[in-house]
């Protein structure tokens, strides 16, 4: 799929087009201009040279475990990155996308770390991801919409800001797929200039920061970019978003055995996590070779001692871990084949 030149070729062609294309694209969801039959039959035909719909995509299921799709999107450079399609048992669905393929930040306990860094994402390959599961969903002729988008697939978004930025415009645009901007949030690992420049965006995205450990040491062996953004700018700049936005952020904490899941660990982060706005949001961990699951009883213990401390916590359920599209596993096939 490639939609690069689709302004160019609009710009010489009557006004309406515009929005007949966009129609045809973003809200019919067409996958080849011939299905476009609105417009004249030339400029079908000029589209489907010059901007291509197909999207090379491989699809694994796992609908008998947790109902999560994982697809594989293969771009023109031959290099992939993975994408997860997850059915809620209530209707709604959620889209996780990447934002780079790989990630340059090697946290630990992340697959997608492990596996090293390829490249940036441009927008449109991030917008394609979407593309796929809305078109895939509108295959299924039930009616289903994507009702969420985050931002928590491979890589950092804050290390690809400006295509990241684009992607959730394009996302959000009324004239394109018109998906409210509450409905999508993005996850970073605490790039302090990415916290800075979302705060300062007119847009009223949901903000998640990987937090992972409440002392700098721990959180440094787990994250090794926290050298470079210790905790307390971390929360400084955290505040400011808050302050300027009023909106809510997330914390996501995930429970590693024997690692951050003690009740020291409790306690630090109660004592960092004071403040007004902030929600603790725990994940069950996804070994992914070196560390081991924090055990369902632990997890239990560890957020009624977070209430007790008066904190808001959340607690996330793990799906796709049956084909490996859970949080953090999405490594697979990266490599340029
Ligand atoms: N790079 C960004 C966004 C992608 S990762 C970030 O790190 O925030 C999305 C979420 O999955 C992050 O909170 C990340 O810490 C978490 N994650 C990574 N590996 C995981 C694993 N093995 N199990 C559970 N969550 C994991
Ligand atoms: Fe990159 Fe996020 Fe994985 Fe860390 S957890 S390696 S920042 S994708």
């Amino acid at each position: 799929m490639d939609l690069s030149k689709l302004s160019a070729i609009l710009q010489t062609e009557p006004k309406f087009r515009f929005k007949q294309a966009y129609q045809a694209l973003y809200v019919d969801l067409i996958t080849d201009w011939a299905q476009a039959s609105v417009l004249p039959l030339a400029l079908r035909e000029r589209l489907n040279q010059e901007c291509p719909l197909s999207i090379a995509a491989e699809v694994n299921l796992d609908t008998d475990r947790t109902n999560s799709e994982k697809a594989l999107i293969t771009f023109e450079d031959q290099v992939s990155v993975e994408t997860v399609l997850m059915r809620h048992r209530d209707g709604r669905h959620t889209v996780c996308l990447s934002s780079q393929a790989g990630c340059p930040l090697g946290c630990t306990f992340c697959a997608t770390g492990a596996g090293g860094f390829f490249r940036n994402l441009e927008a449109d390959e991030i917008v394609q991801q979407f593309f796929f599961w809305a078109r895939r969903l509108r295959a299924e002729g039930r009616g289903e919409k994507i009702d969420n988008v985050v931002f928590m697939g491979m890589g950092e978004p804050f290390l690809n800001y400006e295509q990241f930025i684009k992607a959730v415009k394009i996302l959000n645009d009324p004239e394109k797929f018109n998906l409210g901007s509450r409905r999508i949030s993005v996850s970073t690992a605490g790039i302090i200039e990415g916290i800075k420049k979302l705060a300062a965006e007119k847009l009223q995205i949901n903000l998640a920061i990987s937090l992972h450990a409440a002392v700098d040491s721990l959180r440094q062996q787990l994250m090794p970019i926290a050298k470079k953004y210790p905790l307390d700018s971390l929360l400084k700049a955290v505040d400011a978003y808050i302050r300027k936005t009023g909106r809510r952020v997330m914390f996501e904490y995930i429970m590693i055995k024997n690692i951050n899941d003690g009740e020291d660990d409790a306690e630090a982060l109660i004592e960092i996590m004071k403040r007004p706005l902030c929600l603790v949001n725990l994940i069950p961990y996804n070994p992914t070779g070196k560390f081991q699951a924090s055990s369902p009883a632990r997890i239990d213990a560890f957020r009624e001692k977070l209430e007790a401390g008066g904190l808001a916590v959340t607690q996330r359920f793990s799906q796709g871990q049956g084909i490996s599209a859970a949080c953090g596993q999405l490594a697979g096939k990266t490599r340029r084949k």
